[in-house]
Order: structure tokens, then C-alpha cells, then sequence
């Protein structure tokens, strides 16, 4: 089986050729490492290979795993946020990327605030033909992002997307393009103290694709930790 370091190099390459492919700087793409369900050591031996930023899904494991961390590592909060879990989610991350309601805003909001500094905020779009639980709706968007943009320790900085899993990571690209529009829809308002400059959009099956249509952020955790146990 392949070290962590070497799965890591194989995906640096793929992050590079889907930029060049798309004319983009491959320096701009961030890659996230998603490590929910996986031990502390293997997050280690990953900041070991240079990864500078991960992903976690679930406060409680994050509240356990990301003090045993060192090092100059940004961690960013990427599950579904209950509103009880605010407080852990502002104290712990850099990043939320899954905003996708007023009350859950409001919520980190007070809290950053308590913490004092300034949370980096992501709203979550759900652009899906069926009914998916999280993202917020295209027509509740922008009263979401001009809500946000209210909160003095939100800093917007742009949007979100999981798209419906499908076997054929082309069929992801709509959904990659259409979020890339509301992005595009929402920065056209100036809206101040709002930026559209990320896109955390890709993950293991299909980021290649998402770097295509503009990810700035990928999330990939199976191609770097092997697979999860528990879906
Ligand atoms: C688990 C998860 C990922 C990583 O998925 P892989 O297919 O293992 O790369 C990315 N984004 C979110 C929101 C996740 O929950």
C-alpha cells in the first residue's frame, strides 16, 4: 500500500494537470485534507508530507483530534453545523464552509465574537434537482449572503457545494458551473464586506472536474486516508 506521502504527491500532480488543463495557476487551488474518522497519526503524517489544511465533518471528533495536532495547520469545518455546536465550531476552525441559514450564521457570529477574531465563512448552496438536506436554496441566497455580510465577525469569502453523488463525476459539472454563476451573481452586487473569491467545490471522485469549472478549494479525503469505515 502506498504511504500517505506518496498518495499525496499522486494528487498534487492530478491538482496541477487539472489547472493546466483549464489554464489555471495550479497555485491557486488549496487542497483540503478531509480527515473525519481517521486518527490522529495519519493527520500527522500528512503535515509530515506538507499538508497545510484539513477537513473535519463532526465537533465532537474535531474537539478531540485537532489539540493533539501541532504545527501551522488551518483546520476548516465542513459537516452539517447544529446550532448547539456553534461555539466549538467558531473556537476550533478557521473556516466554516457550510453556512446555510441565518440562524447558524448568527449563532458562530456571537460566538467568534466571544472567541475574538474572525471566522472565514463559506455559504452552502444547494443547487441539486432533488431534495437534499443541506445548502441553502438559490432564491434564499442573497438575502442569506446580504445577512452574512451584516455579521461583524463573518468574513464572507464565498461558496460551497456538494453536489448529488453519482457514479459519473461529469455529472457533477452542472452543478460545479451553476454554483460557479451564483458566485459570479453575487460578487456583481458589491456587496461590502462580501468576496466570492473561493469555491470549495471537488472531492475524491470528481475534483479534477471541479478544478475545470473554477474549485479554488478541494476537499479529498479517500484518495489521501483510503477509505472510511462508517459512510
Ligand atoms: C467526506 C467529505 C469530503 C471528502 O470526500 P472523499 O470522497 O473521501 O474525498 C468532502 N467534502 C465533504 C463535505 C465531506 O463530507
Amino acid at each position: 500500500m502506498n504511504s500517505i506521502a506518496d498518495r499525496l504527491h499522486e494528487i498534487r500532480l492530478r491538482i496541477e494537470r487539472a489547472a493546466e488543463k483549464a489554464g489555471r495557476n495550479p497555485k491557486t487551488i488549496r487542497l483540503i485534507a478531509v480527515s473525519k474518522t481517521k486518527p490522529v497519526s495519519l493527520i500527522r503524517e500528512a503535515v509530515a508530507a506538507g499538508v497545510t489544511d484539513f477537513g473535519e465533518n463532526y465537533i465532537q471528533e474535531a474537539r478531540e483530534k485537532i489539540p493533539q495536532v501541532a504545527g501551522k495547520v488551518r483546520w476548516h469545518f465542513i459537516g452539517h453545523l447544529q446550532k448547539n455546536k456553534a461555539k466549538y465550531a467558531a473556537a476550533l476552525f478557521e473556516w466554516v464552509h457550510t453556512i446555510d441559514r441565518i440562524e447558524i450564521a448568527d449563532a458562530l457570529d456571537r460566538r467568534a465574537g466571544m472567541e475574538g477574531h474572525q471566522l472565514k465563512a463559506l455559504i452552502e448552496v444547494n443547487v441539486g434537482k432533488e431534495a437534499t438536506k443541506s445548502g441553502v436554496e438559490e432564491k434564499e441566497l442573497i438575502p442569506l449572503v446580504e445577512h452574512v455580510s451584516g455579521l461583524p465577525n463573518l468574513s464572507l469569502k464565498g461558496l460551497m457545494v456538494i453536489p448529488p453523488i453519482t457514479t459519473d463525476p461529469h455529472e457533477a459539472r452542472e452543478y460545479f458551473i451553476k454554483t460557479r454563476r451564483l458566485a459570479e451573481q453575487v460578487d456583481a452586487l458589491h456587496i461590502t464586506g462580501v468576496s466570492m473569491e473561493e469555491l470549495s467545490m471537488g472531492m475524491t471522485s470528481d475534483f479534477e472536474v471541479a478544478i475545470e469549472e473554477g474549485a479554488t478549494m478541494v476537499r479529498i479525503g479517500t484518495a489521501i486516508f483510503g477509505p472510511r469505515e462508517m459512510p
